[in-house]
């Protein structure tokens, strides 16, 4: 499975699930939105995990599992039984590292059995990850993953598009791997450790009120074990989480259930079709706050908002829409989306074989 691919479901509600596999990591990042480091505990329940998994049927089932954490490959047995499990039911498993193993000239057999089992493997880079694990032990790593058969992908971060590091780090993948390894690029975003880089990490820009919010399609297991709507970190992490964004608990919940809620909930539909700051506008009456996410959760306390959502999306009309809008992201194609909400320069990198001439230089 190709990054293209992978980010091409990304605006179909319930075509992904995201797991955050631990909170644990060898690296300590600068910037790290997961506050991460060796000494972080926490991670869902494995048996609760692969029972979740295991309640996936042919019929009904994510298309694409994507594994994170912290580090999920300081589990890889978990993930090599996740991955099988997935795959029994017809999903496909990616995953994304902090490459803390590239530091070994060879990948340890156990996380290079995970690796060559999954569909799709990310890594991510940074100027923050090459302090703890240099550019070119990464590249070795993934020459040798490419080699073994899995689909690579990186996921750079950097301050934004005009940040030198991006240009050097695009063109050196671009020089090393050509076409073999898309690119993700992403603007480093004040949350976690991020918050505290002053100067570097950079709010989301101010959005269009009317900006549908693909982040809402994909439930996520967070470090607890509790489903959420999305994978906006300050959601993820927040306790209690705000009732509209709730979606179960791994413990309680099978797969139907959770994707039933997801598709099922008025305001999550309108939130997926016209954006959190749409939806308080129409149903308030007042105009939002600027922050998108800020806005979203301050939702849970509008009952307003959820009798006007349930009156208007309640319905086959909110069903429809909620498809129209995800089909129509979709028919854009990847680029468009991760020109919304990544680093819109280089957002065509995440297809190497269609990107512009400018942007495989
Ligand atoms: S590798 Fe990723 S999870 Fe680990 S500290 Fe760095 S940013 Fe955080
Ligand atoms: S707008 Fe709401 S659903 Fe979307 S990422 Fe932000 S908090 Fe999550």
């Amino acid at each position: 499975m190709e990054l293209a691919q992978l980010m091409g479901l990304r605006p179909v509600p319930a075509a992904g699930l995201l797991v955050s596999l631990t909170r644990r990591c060898p690296l300590s990042c600068a910037h790290c939105s997961t506050d991460s480091s060796p000494t972080a505990s926490g991670g869902p329940d494995p048996d609760h995990l692969l029972r979740f998994v295991g309640s996936f049927g042919a019929a009904d089932r994510p298309d694409v599992v994507l594994l994170t954490g912290g580090e999920p490959l300081l589990l890889p047995e978990l993930t090599v039984r996740l991955t099988e499990a997935a795959r029994a039911a017809g999903s496909r498993t990616a995953l994304l590292s902090g490459m803390f193993f590239a530091r070994r000239e060879r990948i340890p057999g156990p996380i290079m059995r995970a690796i060559t089992g999954l569909d799709h493997f990310s890594a991510s880079l940074d100027i923050h990850h090459e302090r703890e694990v240099p550019r070119a032990m990464v590249f070795r790593a993934l020459a040798a993953v490419l080699d073994a058969g899995t689909p690579v992908s990186v996921h750079l971060t950097g301050t934004g598009p005009e940040d030198p590091y991006l240009a050097d780090a695009a063109a050196d993948v671009r020089r090393v791997f050509s076409d073999r390894v898309p690119l993700l690029v992403n603007e480093l975003r004040p949350l976690g450790r991020g918050a505290r880089l002053a100067g570097e990490a950079r709010p989301a820009p101010v959005d269009s009120p009317a900006l549908p919010c693909a982040m809402a399609s994909w439930p996520v297991i967070t470090f607890d074990g509790t489903v959420v709507a999305c994978c906006n970190q300050q959601t993820v992490d927040a306790r209690p989480v705000p009732s509209h964004l709730l979606l179960g608990h791994i413990a309680d919940d099978d797969w139907p259930d959770v994707r039933a809620r997801s598709l099922g909930s008025p305001v999550l539909r309108l939130v997926r079709a016209i954006g959190p700051r749409q939806l308080h506008l129409r149903y308030t009456g007042s105009p939002s706050p600027t922050d998108h996410c800020g806005t979203c959760r301050g939702l849970a306390d509008r009952p307003e908002v959820s009798a006007g959502a349930a009156r208007e999306a309640g319905g086959p009309g909110g069903v429809f829409l909620d498809r129209f809008v995800a089909e129509r992201q979709r028919a854009a194609g990847p680029a468009a989306l991760v020109g919304r909400f990544g680093c819109a320069r280089y957002a065509d990198l995440v297809d190497p074989a269609t990107a512009r001439p400018e942007s495989r230089r």
